[in-house]
């Protein structure tokens, strides 16, 4: 099980899940089940990891109001039909969300496979009309740590925005 499944399980038991610090807060209208309070104790650590992630900075409500702001002018500036705005406005929450949770790599290491062998490139990513970010990766693996990022991007969001 993922921490996005705990927290998709939770929330399914009516549980809202959110984060104070390193603690996780629990808010329930009515009693949530032992199992469920068991299956989030279980991934305590890796919860507070992709809440913290998935903030980045932002509070939960500014991403939900920055994907609708978006997907409303794409929808109605741009004139697309609202599943293609909501896509739309999903990939643009996703650069945002790389951006807002950058990664350094460990010194003289590649930020994917950890070694320091072998020709280490710095790869710039993020937007650059902010300030952009910059890892060591090897040739190889920069394809994998880019793609692997994304995931982990979708991923938040998706718990982020409720969309799926
Ligand atoms: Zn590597």
């Amino acid at each position: 099980m993922t921490a996005a499944d705990a927290i998709r399980i939770a929330e399914n038991a009516g549980i809202q899940v959110t984060l104070d610090g390193d603690s996780l807060v629990l808010a329930a209208a009515v009693k949530p089940p032992a199992e469920v309070i068991e299956i989030l104790a279980l991934n305590k650590a890796a919860i507070v990891d992709l809440l913290r992630g998935a903030n980045g900075g932002f509070a939960i409500e500014d991403w939900r109001e920055l994907f609708d702001e978006r997907a409303g002018i794409a929808e109605f500036e741009g004139g697309l039909p609202r599943e293609q705005a909501e896509v739309q406005a999903f990939c643009h929450c996703v650069e945002d969300w790389l951006d807002s949770n950058s990664v350094r790599s460990s010194a003289g290491c590649c930020a994917f496979c950890g070694r320091s062998q072998g020709q280490l490139r710095e790869y710039s990513y993020g937007n650059s009309a902010r300030a952009s970010s910059e890892v060591l990766l090897h040739h190889e693996c920069s394809r994998a740590w880019h793609q692997q990022r994304e995931e982990k991007a979708m991923e938040a969001l998706k718990l982020l925005l409720h969309t799926h």
